[in-house]
């Protein structure tokens, strides 16, 4: 089957995405910046794509009113990002997976806070996309 792996650095967490995935989005906010780095990026998986191997180590923080952020206990990687309210969707951060995502875009351009220049390929979103990114699926080869 067509699938990419992914883990936390300590491994304790591991995980396969199967056939498909959203293209990568760069996260600007303010949150993303504390919980992972100047910016973040995620792809994004539907339930049934999502396969866990080990999550023993997986702990949820609620990070804003109504998403939470998935790091490993062990190590301290943050790994994902869902909504407190449905798990049918998990947005993943890409440095985790053994392959590169894509990206199409970027949103919390406002926020932005590293001095890179991006590609002006990209979409630049201020703020939020509202699901505006979640058309664009990337089929795993
Ligand atoms: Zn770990």
């Amino acid at each position: 089957m067509k699938h990419i792996k992914g883990s936390c650095l300590c491994k304790n967490i591991s995980f396969k995405i199967l056939n498909e995935c959203r293209y990568s989005v760069l996260c600007h906010c303010t949150i993303c910046q504390k919980s992972n780095a100047e910016f973040s990026n995620y792809t994004k998986v539907k339930k049934e794509n999502l396969k866990f191997i080990s999550k023993k180590k997986l702990k949820w923080f609620q990070s804003s009113k109504n998403f939470k952020r998935g790091f490993c206990l062990e190590c301290g990687s943050s790994l994902f990002f869902q909504s407190t309210q449905s798990d049918d969707y998990t947005a993943i951060s890409t440095g985790s997976l053994d392959k590169n995502i894509p990206s199409k875009g970027h949103i919390y351009y406002k926020d932005k806070k590293s001095k890179l220049t991006f590609s002006n390929h990209l979409k630049k979103f201020k703020s939020s996309a509202n699901g505006f990114f979640d058309k664009f699926i990337y089929k795993i080869k």
